[in-house]
């Protein structure tokens, strides 16, 4: 790195240590820690929010709570089979088209540094194969997709378990869309919950955004 580059880095983080203090903060740091938290508590209220509304597992047939997800497209909730296949012949059509929207994900090749600069605390050193680690527990699950904060391409996306990691380029198809739904949710969090499924070791995943979960 050039000294000149040294100093400009330098200068840009005088000057957001100055903004900072201008809106009260100690320093750009303590700003950041604060907004992340702002951040994890929008979307508690928003998650709140679309529990109030009740549009969260809730059975497509008799409107009481839904636990099980259709087993089709996985975007819609039933109590149990018996509304699940009486609703069919309603659901059929949006089901179809559903999965039609599910897109395989091509993973984004990355340096070893980077790979290493997102590797996720728990699970570090786990293998990993094609984003997959060997014999995650489900063969569907949530994803939750973060931007990288710094604007650089490659956002993270992982599952609950933390059993299936992996990156993929916002100039994919499927990345685009992602990115797109991420930025369009009103509360403009960098990130956001899909669907997402694996079939014969490949990952999809469906570009409609979900509510946000709690993790
Ligand atoms: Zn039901
Ligand atoms: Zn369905």
């Amino acid at each position: 790195m050039t000294s000149s580059s040294n100093t400009s880095h330098e200068e840009q983080i005088k000057e957001m240590n100055k903004e900072a203090n201008a809106m009260g903060f100690d320093s750009i740091g303590h700003y950041m820690a604060e907004f992340q938290k702002n951040v994890k508590k929008m979307a508690n209220l928003q998650r709140d929010g679309a529990k109030m509304a009740g549009v969260l597992k809730t059975c497509r047939k008799c409107q009481s709570v839904g636990e099980k997800r259709c087993t089709g497209c996985f975007m819609v909730w039933y109590c149990g089979r018996d509304c699940q296949s009486q609703d069919w012949v309603n659901h059929k059509g949006d089901c179809k088209k559903t999965r039609k929207n599910y897109e395989e994900v091509e993973l984004l090749e990355m340096g070893k540094g980077y790979a290493t600069a997102i590797s996720l605390d728990q699970k570090k050193g786990c293998d990993f194969h094609h984003g997959i680690r060997t014999g995650p527990k489900a063969a569907q699950f949530v994803v939750k997709v973060q931007i990288a904060l710094d604007g650089s391409d490659g956002m993270l996306v992982y599952n609950k378990d933390r059993d299936v990691q992996y990156t993929i380029s916002y100039k994919s198809s499927l990345g685009k869309k992602i990115k797109n739904q991420i930025e369009n949710n009103f509360m403009s969090i960098p990130k956001g919950y899909f669907y997402s499924i694996i079939r014969d070791g490949k990952n999809y995943i469906n570009p409609q955004i979900l509510p946000p979960e709690t993790w």
